[in-house]
């Protein structure tokens, strides 16, 4: 019998919506004008591209499409912001703030930063992931020029106090980035009633395809550009439009505006059924991560003695889909920066398993995980040595 695959990491990437590829297949074919040439085809890719600004720029509340810039992802819509504004504003001072639990998209730009003579102040967060608004408050320095804090985080889900953060910002006069890939689509977002400056977000987290994000940028914001080459984008942002993938783009925010509602019902019960049947039935767990001020989709549990990594293996052999916390690209087994900077006990930290459901999860597939996973960690336990020396 063929494995039934249960995919529950949708924070790492989604499938493309059905609708979002159907509105995008013309402009691979058709529509296939360059949206910078004058004649019928150019001009049919640029309408289109407008398009998809207006659809983004509602989904978000921003004030006038002209303040969202395309770009190849949330990675280059976060180096954009960062690096745009630190050359923008290096006359005004030399001094970033951000987080200790940000995205490595956000937490490298300003690594690489610090080598050309930048400050960076690395914020630490609560056990909950959350910033200390007084210690950001007492941060600021005549020198400040960014403040970049993200919306919510991917790894735990715990959203951030962000029309505080975009106060304290505006009373100082300093610019406020949030990285709001994991946000934008998932909870609702009115930069009408927000002091952000810019907004970074990315499709493929979203049900759009990869390769594709934007960068609001409020008016006025003084921002240069990292790319040098033609006029795209009101001088923004250089190269050719990724035309179909930008259609998907502004599909994608479309749909979200129409089904958030929804979703938001299904996914938080969903996720709390998901934590009761893990919680009831295993025990040595830890939620982590706000238990309230969370992504709806989101939940990252740690099972203490054992690692992440085998879990991960276990569940992918019954076709279940998952994440940890931990980085392992490099090999070794490092716990998640961002679990470090919540203060998780290590025992617990190197156990953690993030679990990201979509639109497409049903209450059976996660019956089906609560079913299989008791199984699994007592197996695991059982030839734990820190298990056991428990017991
Ligand atoms: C995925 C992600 C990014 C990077 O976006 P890409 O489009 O994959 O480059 C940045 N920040 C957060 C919080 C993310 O989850």
């Amino acid at each position: 019998m063929e494995l039934k695959r249960i995919y529950l990491d949708n924070n790492a990437t989604t499938p493309v919506h059905p609708e979002v590829l159907s509105e995008m297949l013309p402009y691979y074919k058709e529509i296939f004008g360059n949206p910078s040439s004058v004649h019928w085809f150019g001009q049919q890719a640029h309408n289109a591209i407008q398009q998809a600004r207006e659809k983004v720029a509602k989904l978000i509340g921003a004030e006038n499409s002209s303040e969202i810039v395309f770009t190849s992802g949330g990675t280059e819509a976060n180096n954009l912001a960062i690096k745009g504004v630190a050359l923008a504003l290096k006359e005004k001072g030399n001094h970033i703030i951000t987080s200790k639990i940000e995205h490595h998209a956000v937490l490298n730009p300003c690594k690489n930063l610090e080598k050309f003579g930048f400050e960076v102040t690395y914020l630490p967060v609560d056990k909950y992931g959350i910033i200390d608004l007084d210690n950001l408050k007492k941060s600021i320095t005549k020198k400040t020029i960014l403040v970049s804090i993200m919306f919510a985080n991917n790894e735990v889900g715990t959203i951030q106090p962000i029309e505080e953060i975009s106060k304290i910002c505006s009373e100082n006069g300093v610019y406020l980035h949030t990285d709001a890939v994991q946000a934008v689509g998932k909870i609702p977002i009115n930069l009408k009633e927000l002091n952000i400056n810019l907004l970074s977000l990315s499709a493929h987290k979203i049900y759009g395809p990869k390769g594709v994000g934007a960068l609001y940028i409020r008016k006025g914001t003084r921002i240069q550009s990292i790319l040098q080459g033609g006029h795209h984008e009101k001088n923004r942002r250089a190269g050719t439009e990724n035309v179909p993938g930008i259609v998907g783009l502004g599909k994608t925010c479309e749909i979200a505006k129409k089904d958030m509602e929804k979703e938001i019902k299904t996914l938080t019960y969903l996720r709390d059924k998901l934590w009761e049947g893990i919680s009831k039935k295993i025990e040595d767990v830890q939620l982590n991560g706000h238990p309230e001020k969370r992504l709806p989709n989101t939940l990252n549990v740690s099972f203490k003695f054992i690692e992440g990594e085998s879990i991960l293996l276990n569940l992918d052999l019954k076709g279940v889909a998952v994440s940890t916390g931990s980085a392992c690209t490099s090999g070794t087994l490092e716990p998640s920066h961002v679990l470090k900077a919540m203060g998780v006990d290590p025992v617990f930290a190197q156990g953690a398993i993030r679990f990201s459901l979509g639109r497409e999860n049903t209450e059976e597939e996660i019956d089906y995980v609560v079913d299989i996973l008791p199984e699994i960690i007592s197996k695991l336990r059982a030839i734990s040595p820190l298990y056991k020396k428990k017991s």
